[in-house]
């Protein structure tokens, strides 16, 4: 059993760090990025070559259903990881370290509290429709978005799915098949898109589940520090299996201690403990977008159209730098580059206007 949690807690990491990867952006240089590369690019195509075919077929198909169908199953999995997890808690945390010394017993009633409320924002998250444009509401978005950038956005652009012509920062998802303003990405979590109507609830839950997670793991360190202190385990000496002299107590050691004694509630303060990390690093990152001004579409499409404007400045300066270039010829290259700066500006200045007034729109609407 013990055997058990430790693998979830590896899994746990391990799907966390993939979660958090797949965020970087592919096109920028650094570890996250080569991470991201090595991921999502040069791993799945080195298992295309060498894989068998119905191995291929299996995977893409699981990955197919998983990514882009609309299922309930990772909503069913997202419910069976809180509550089982809060049961859990509260059977095994609150049951058996409660009461306590070092915390009072209000956490009790907190706990509840913000699990509840937690649950309650995901429901919102899940039910509020995301800004679907249909052909009742179409001039209202086609007035509210009008500004074309030419790059990220072409006007008179029609879905072909919808029949509507586009308003600026909306797009088509295949997976739910409806047009969404100011569409930021399609959620799993949620099994619904994410755009202009839900995004603050997206926030708001991302917050609220850091907090949460926060919280348990706040609760857990005061039980176990106060197991460490009150039973003496930094300074008693320890029989270990396969050796004849006892050890003398040591954090690692004591730690060990403590999940082999309370298995479980250390398993769920350590799972919200990673949690925490990883959705507190998730709403910086979406922080950063709202500084920005732009959608999770719209950061991965810009940065496809720098890293192809930069690829065509890389070959201008080959250019110039070849041997037997006239002069003509160069100030017709620099010229270009030129050019391609300009494009450059476009595609930075587009939406911006500060974290503040941003988040003050995303939350009026
Ligand atoms: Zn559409
Ligand atoms: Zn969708």
């Amino acid at each position: 059993m013990e055997l058990f949690y430790v693998l979830l807690i590896y899994t746990t990491i391990g799907a966390s760090c993939f979660y958090l990867i797949m965020c970087a952006d592919p096109n920028k240089k650094g570890p996250a990025a080569f991470l991201n590369r090595l991921f999502y690019v040069r791993l799945p195509k080195l298992f295309q070559k060498l894989a068998p075919r119905f191995v291929i077929d299996l995977v893409g198909k699981g990955f197919n259903y998983i990514c882009y169908t609309n299922h309930p199953l990772i909503q069913i999995m997202y419910l069976a990881i809180v509550i089982g997890g809060f049961i859990l808690y509260i059977l095994k945390g609150f049951g058996e370290h409660f009461p306590n010394k070092r915390l009072s017993d209000i956490h009790y009633y907190f706990a509840f509290l913000m699990t509840g409320l937690s649950l309650g924002i995901y429901y919102k998250v899940c039910s509020v429709s995301p800004g679907i444009i249909t052909k009742e509401n179409i001039r209202y978005y086609q007035k509210k978005y009008n500004r074309f950038d030419g790059y990220l956005y072409v006007d008179n652009n029609t879905c072909k799915t919808c029949k509507i012509v586009k308003p600026a920062r909306s797009k088509h998802c295949r997976i739910c098949n409806v047009c969404v303003a100011k569409f930021d990405h399609h959620c799993v979590w949620v099994k619904q898109c994410i755009g202009e109507k839900n995004y603050k609830w997206f926030l708001a839950f991302i917050l609220s589940h850091c907090l949460l997670c926060f919280y348990a793991t706040y609760i857990g360190f005061w039980v176990f520090y106060g197991r460490m202190v009150d039973d003496k385990l930094l300074e008693v000496n320890y029989y270990i299996a396969g050796k004849q002299q006892p050890v003398k107590g040591s954090i690692f050691i004591a730690l060990q201690y403590l999940f082999h004694k309370y298995t479980a509630f250390f398993f769920v303060v350590i799972i919200c403990a990673v949690m925490g990390v990883t959705l507190s690093i998730f709403f910086v990152y979406h922080c950063s977008m709202i500084a920005e001004g732009v959608t999770t579409n719209e950061r991965i499409k810009k940065s496809e159209i720098r890293h192809a404007l930069e690829s065509e400045v890389k070959d201008i300066d080959h250019k110039i730098q070849r041997e037997g270039v006239t002069v003509e010829e160069k100030d017709s290259l620099i010229e270009q580059k030129k050019e391609l700066y300009k494009e450059f500006d476009k595609v930075r200045l587009y939406f911006q206007s500060g974290f503040r007034r941003n988040l003050k729109e995303i939350s009026k609407l």
